[in-house]
């Protein structure tokens, strides 16, 4: 029999790779790991956790606003300190990224820390070493794509964001997904003069249509959007960027940060040389176990660019490592995948939208409620929710949940379990709410508004 360092290498420590390695160990399967840039991946450095804190920094301005409606007095004006919570993310960032590493090593898991490449059949080569794996997994995630607009080296990307040691005074965004809608409402609780620029009529392309109406409406009151816009060329201008419009305006500004999509990072990896299949868009091509056209070569997570989401990555990393090592089975399910915008609004989903609902099923029954949250009775702030819900009038199943308010991804994950369940709409009904809550608006629409 062929002896092999590993019986399991993986490419890549981030969300999707450090799951399958650390369960691969655990079953007793030899496991390294090779790791160029930073232990936990995105998600960890330069996506959900750094984003979500910078959130928190910027609802913190609000709560400053909405407090003298609660009595509160500020006699000194509050002043932010951009560079403070800089240093406080990097802390708690190293933190984590220690903690990564030590997931890994007390899993048992080598940690070869370098860039890596598969340099034959069953080798992996990371700088002048060389190691061999029986099955070798590749994790490594995407980039940002920018497109090739002349001057587009002047602007930022998400990760660059996360680097900014001073805050820009007036920040062009252009995009309008996850990240571009993430960062303007991040920017703007922050005090920056923020612009978006879309290049279609309505952000947030895929979710519900209502949801996508009523929050291009909402970020209008803390932005500048400009939709169907496109950008032609950046100049630099002194300190500034001056960003040329295809209308023919052009405008400066301090940053300009492109969010305007990921895409795998399959580069240098010596995949296709390999015998790995690749998509047109770059993604390593799986099957339904996550095996590439090169047998014992696998890929999950971003790279894969199915659904592109950190408890996606770590489902199908551990899925595939309790197959290869004999765990418990357990399936991927790409159906229900609950999501959240941590925009402002936050904006959170799970199962159909309208759109789909209504090309699936004969008839849906649509129900939708837009209230103003108990919190801003007493201040006032122009801040709504809303609320949808979608049934199949025939099984009376609830195939869709929408919101945009408050909290709304907290709700969500509890929606996603009962929509998993295969919940009705009767059985919504018959739920208590908790009062009083906006998550209770929920269990107590009685009216469909639309058939
Ligand atoms: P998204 O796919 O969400 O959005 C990309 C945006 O850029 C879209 O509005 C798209 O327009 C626009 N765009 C694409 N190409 C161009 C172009 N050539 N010129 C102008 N505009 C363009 O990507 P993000 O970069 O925001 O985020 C990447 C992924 O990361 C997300 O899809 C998501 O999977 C993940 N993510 C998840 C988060 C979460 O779970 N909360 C947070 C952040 C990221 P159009 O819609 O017209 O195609």
């Amino acid at each position: 029999m062929t002896h092999f360092d590993y019986d399991f290498f993986v490419i890549g420590a981030g969300s999707g790779g450090v799951r399958a390695a650390r369960t691969a160990a655990a079953l007793g399967a030899r496991t390294g790991i090779a790791e160029a840039r930073f232990f936990g991946g995105t998600c960890v450095n330069v996506g959900c956790i750094p984003k979500k804190l910078y959130t928190y920094a910027a609802h913190v301005s609000h709560d400053i606003a909405d407090s003298a409606a609660y009595g509160w007095q500020m006699d000194t004006p509050p002043v932010f300190n951009w560079s403070q919570l800089k240093q406080n993310k990097d802390k708690e960032i190293s933190r984590l990224n220690g903690i990564y590493k030590n997931l890994l090593s007390s899993a048992k898991v080598d940690i070869h820390e370098g860039r890596a490449r598969i340099s034959g059949p069953n080798r992996v080569a990371i700088g002048d070493r060389e190691v061999t794996a029986q099955h070798i997994l590749v994790a490594v995630g995407g980039q940002s794509f920018m497109p090739p607009i002349p001057g587009i080296e002047h602007a930022m990307d998400s990760d660059d964001f996360f680097e900014l040691t001073r805050q820009p005074k007036t920040v062009l965004i252009v995009g309008g997904g996850y990240i571009a809608t993430e960062l303007a409402g991040v920017f703007a609780g922050l005090g920056s003069d923020v612009t978006l620029a879309y290049r279609g009529p309505q952000l947030l392309n895929g979710f519900d249509q209502d949801i996508r109406s009523f929050f291009t409406e909402a970020i209008k009151t803390y932005t500048r959007l400009k939709l169907n816009t496109d950008i032609e060329r950046i100049v630099e201008s002194g300190a500034q960027k001056e960003a040329w419009f295809a209308d023919g305006s052009r405008y400066a500004f301090d940053a300009v940060l492109y969010a305007t999509g990921r895409v795998p990072a399959t580069a240098n990896l010596g995949l296709v040389d390999n015998g790995v299949t690749l998509s047109d868009m770059g993604a390593i091509i799986v099957d339904k176990n996550f095996e590439t056209s090169s047998p014992g070569i696998y890929a999950v997570g971003d790279v894969i660019d199915r659904v592109t989401l950190t408890p996606v990555a770590l489902a199908e990393g551990q899925a595939l490592a309790r197959r290869l090592f004999g765990g418990p089975e357990q399936k991927v399910s790409y159906d229900l995948i609950p999501a959240a915008v941590f925009s402002e609004p936050q904006i959170a989903t799970v199962g159909m939208t309208e759109a789909e609902a209504r090309a699936c099923h004969k008839q849906i029954d649509v129900y939708r409620s837009r209230f103003r949250p108990l919190k801003h009775t007493l201040t006032g702030r122009d801040s709504f929710s809303l609320m949808k819900m979608l049934v199949d009038r025939e099984s009376d199943r609830v195939v869709g949940i929408h919101m945009a308010g408050a909290d709304a991804a907290e709700i969500m994950q509890g929606m996603a379990v009962a929509l998993q369940a295969g919940a009705t709409k009767a059985q919504f009904d018959q739920t208590i709410g908790i009062h009083p809550t906006a998550a209770e608006e929920f269990v107590t629409m009685r009216t469909p508004v639309d058939v």
